[in-house]
């Protein structure tokens, strides 16, 4: 399909970080819009560190049609937005701004992206399994309060900072911190680090040793660069079934692409264009 060139009327969506440049999510919504015959093009908007209490007035000023929001600035717009959802309340931090009416909501779809990327890859739902969350930062947190709202029965969180893995804890009731030998108990396996990530701080390390992966469990890494990662690599070796972080990016931006316009997101269609660029 050809793309539309914007005119006076085309209704503009983005991303707003610190950095950006290097963002996909153009790639996937614009492909989403043009799929859907929209007149909307998205861009990325790199702005001043300094400047996420003024995310939402701009929004308002410009009329942007939405705004995905990374980091630094997913706590400032979750502070300011009119209105947020409960998770955001959970989170307090947001990755999506929409509209509804004349209010602006904070919105957070990781986890839920998460959650359906998982039940999509593997057949199955996380209703009475148990999980493992390697991880404390904000992509666990959210993987965490999902999870918990999906009716897992119990969530191991494994983290090397006991701290963090106790305040991640608290996102959902059946949550616990918990020692590594537990993941080799979970049904679900989820490393939530940038461990393993091309140009991260340990991209040839697994988060979590092979003694504690075998058959049966469904082991995902929310890393997608590279595509098959060192923790899935070992996963793989023993015989359990694995996704990327792939099926996560797609479906959170899906779900971003439903608030934004109140339409079904077509997923094959930005799957497929993300799919030719990494
Ligand atoms: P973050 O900085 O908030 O958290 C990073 C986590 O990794 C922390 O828990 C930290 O303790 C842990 N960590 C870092 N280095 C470690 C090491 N050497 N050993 C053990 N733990 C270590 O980042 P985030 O936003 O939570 O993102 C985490 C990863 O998830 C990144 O690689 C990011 O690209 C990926 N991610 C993927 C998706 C997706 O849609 N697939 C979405 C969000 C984040």
């Amino acid at each position: 399909m050809t793309p539309m060139t914007p005119t006076a009327t085309t209704v503009v969506a983005g991303v707003v970080g610190h950095p950006v440049r290097h963002s996909k999510s153009p790639i996937l919504h614009n492909a989403a819009f043009q799929h859907l015959g929209l007149d909307w093009t998205y861009v990325a908007f790199e702005v001043a560190e300094d400047a996420g209490d003024r995310i939402v007035d701009a929004m308002r000023t410009f009329g942007l049609g939405g705004l995905s929001v990374t980091m630094p600035f997913k706590r400032p717009v979750a502070e300011s937005a009119d209105r947020v959802t409960e998770a955001v309340v959970r989170l307090g931090v947001a990755n999506t701004l929409f509209w509804d009416g004349d209010e602006i909501v904070a919105d957070s779809t990781d986890g839920d992206g998460f959650v359906l990327a998982h039940n999509e890859h593997f057949g199955s739902t996380l209703s009475g399994r148990s999980v493992a969350v390697i991880g404390a930062g904000g992509a666990a947190r959210s993987i965490i309060e999902a999870a918990g709202r999906a009716g897992a029965s119990d969530i191991a969180v494994v983290n090397r900072t006991p701290s963090s893995a106790g305040d991640a804890a608290e996102l959902a009731t059946v949550a616990r911190v918990a020692d590594p030998a537990a993941i080799g108990d979970c049904h679900v396996v989820v490393n939530a680090t940038s461990v393993g990530m091309t140009g991260g701080p340990a991209p040839d390390l697994s988060p979590v040793d092979s003694s504690l992966l075998h058959r049966g469990q469904e082991v995902v890494d929310i890393v997608y660069q590279p595509a098959l990662t060192p923790l899935l690599r070992l996963a793989e070796s023993q015989g359990a079934r694995t996704a990327n972080g792939l099926g996560m990016l797609i479906q959170q931006a899906g779900l971003q692409i439903q608030r934004f316009t109140g339409l079904e997101p077509p997923l094959a269609a930005m799957s497929d264009a993300l799919r030719a660029v990494v």
